[in-house]
């Protein structure tokens, strides 16, 4: 099944104003397998609101309308839709009886202009809405359906819920949907999707999403079939060759964020790490301890901003440039022996200034320590959070070894 939504309302038409709704619908169509082919804003407009419902009426099996219920004159969506099928419409005694008692509550008494919200159209059902005014419409003919829906969204999601998403699921064959994740580390989106695309770019079922944050991807599987197994078949089918492509860049298949994953295997192996934060100002022991439970395998840290404080606190040798390999070498050393960790993490680097993005992380455990030059890229928020995750993938992969 095809879907058009034409969101009414001139003031979306301003900068000021955007179109949220057909956004929620699209999500929720979506989930039933009912792809939006197309959608518009139209201005509070008769005669082209009307244009606008003839055609996609005369392209698309299913058409909804949101905004435009109101009971004034420029409230024209009722209107048009009447006239773009030709059809009339009567006063729902239901519906005024609802408006009565919503008025009565907030004790106040309706205008006629209220009469206006519940004409419905021929053939319609009409919807109930607690929590507005405006009725909303289901008009189903020769296998079409016209939905007219409440424009405030906070009227017109329990109404998505409660009336349109069951009454479409009962009109589809039965579905069901299975979906894979993959998150990804420290890998560039572009040099990504290069890798992948041509696996998944032949396939809209399952249909793919890649969704990018700084050097954290996550790659979604969705597959709509009639059987489980079918669904289950053909994630893998897309699916593995991705996983093979991409190998252990992939951090998690289940969704889990990177300081869940580095979590449940330091639990799983009976390990616990430390860290010592310069460049980073506490954004690793920020991670790790934001997962419940943390306190298991989370010895602690040192934020050591200055030279002085890596010395005092850390054992850093004086006259080590703060920004080395043997800096980041003593940081890591020195967190693990006044801990007892059996890991600890260290960062230090350049945020900003013309050596901006130059980054030390440091991993020490009991037989080891080891350093790694990065050059991160962006500004210092970027820089700084690109450094966490390299530094917690890192501990992924000494836990994984
Ligand atoms: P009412 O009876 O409240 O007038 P209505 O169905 O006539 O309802 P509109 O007047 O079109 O709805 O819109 C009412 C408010 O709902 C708008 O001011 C706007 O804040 C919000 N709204 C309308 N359409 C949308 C939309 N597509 N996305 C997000 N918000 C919307
Ligand atoms: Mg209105």
């Amino acid at each position: 099944m095809n879907a058009e939504i034409l969101a009414v309302g001139s003031e979306m038409l301003t900068p000021d104003k955007v179109d949220t709704n057909s956004l929620y619908l699209t999500q929720h169509l979506n989930t039933l397998g009912i792809e939006v082919v197309a959608k518009a804003v139209i201005g509070d407009d008769r005669a082209r609101l009307t244009d606008a419902i003839r055609d996609s009426w005369a392209h698309s099996q299913l058409v909804i309308l949101t905004g435009g219920l109101g009971p004034t004159e420029d409230d024209v969506t009722r209107d048009a839709a009447a006239a773009a099928l030709s059809l009339g419409m009567s006063e729902n005694a239901t519906a005024w009886d609802a408006i009565l008692a919503r008025f009565e509550k907030f004790g106040r008494t309706p205008t006629v202009n209220n009469r206006r919200q519940t004409l419905i159209l021929d053939g319609a059902v009409m919807l109930p809405n607690p929590n507005g005014t405006a009725p909303g419409q289901w008009l189903a003919r020769d296998d079409r359906v016209l939905v007219l829906l409440p424009g405030p969204p906070r009227e017109l999601k329990p109404m998505v819920q409660a009336e349109i998403l069951p009454r479409l699921a009962a009109m589809l064959p039965p579905l069901v949907i299975r979906t894979r994740w993959y998150r990804v580390a420290l890998m560039g989106e572009s040099d990504l999707d290069q890798l992948i695309a041509p696996v998944y770019s032949k396939y809209t079922n399952p249909a793919t999403t890649i969704l990018a944050a700084a050097g954290d991807i996550d790659i979604h599987l969705r597959a709509r079939c009639e059987t489980p197994e079918e669904a289950e078949a053909l994630l893998a089918e897309v699916g593995d060759p991705i996983a093979a492509l991409i190998g252990d860049k992939i951090y998690s298949t289940n969704g889990d964020a990177m300081e869940v994953v580095v979590g449940k295997l330091l639990r799983e192996k009976g390990r616990t790490v430390a860290v010592a934060e310069s460049l980073t100002g506490g954004m690793i022991g920020q991670q790790i301890t934001s997962i419940p439970g943390s306190s298991d395998y989370f010895k602690g840290g040192f934020l050591t901003y200055t030279d002085e404080m890596k010395t005092q606190l850390l054992g850093v040798p004086e006259g080590t440039s703060a920004v080395s390999e043997e800096a980041a070498l003593a940081m890591a050393r020195g967190a693990l022996v006044r801990t007892g960790a059996d890991y600890a993490l260290s960062a230090t680097g350049y945020a900003d200034s013309d050596q901006a993005g130059l980054v030390y992380i440091g991993l020490a455990t009991r037989e080891h320590v080891h350093a790694r030059r990065l050059k991160l890229s962006g500004d210092r928020h970027r820089v700084r959070t690109l450094a966490v995750l390299n530094a917690l993938d890192w501990l992924r992969r000494a836990l994984l070894s």
